[in-house]
């Protein structure tokens, strides 16, 4: 499962996270790995910065596909606070 996670504000030029886990039940494992600085360094950033930041979405798929949309830099475009779009495609 891949997720994606939206920064209140902005951290240098980054606002997202993506990132895959095995299912919910590591999810929240791993968020709580980010929230205590032991996850990615970049939400150490932002746990340091007070840059609050939340699962925003959860799409099927793993770590290829993570890697995938990761190249692409899709961050914005897949996320639904950024591009309200996507609610308005999926209804
Ligand atoms: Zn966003």
């Amino acid at each position: 499962m891949i997720y994606l996670l939206h920064f209140e504000r902005k951290l240098s030029h980054a606002q997202h996270y993506l990132g895959s886990v095995a299912d919910h039940r590591h999810l929240d494992r791993r968020m709580h790995e980010h929230r205590t600085g032991r996850g990615a360094r970049i939400l150490d950033a932002c746990n340091r910065e007070g840059i609050p930041y939340r699962v925003v979405r959860t799409m099927a798929g793993g770590r290829i596909k993570e890697r995938r949309l990761k190249n692409r830099k899709n961050g914005p475009r897949l996320c639904p606070i950024c591009n309200p779009s996507i609610n308005q495609k999926q209804a």
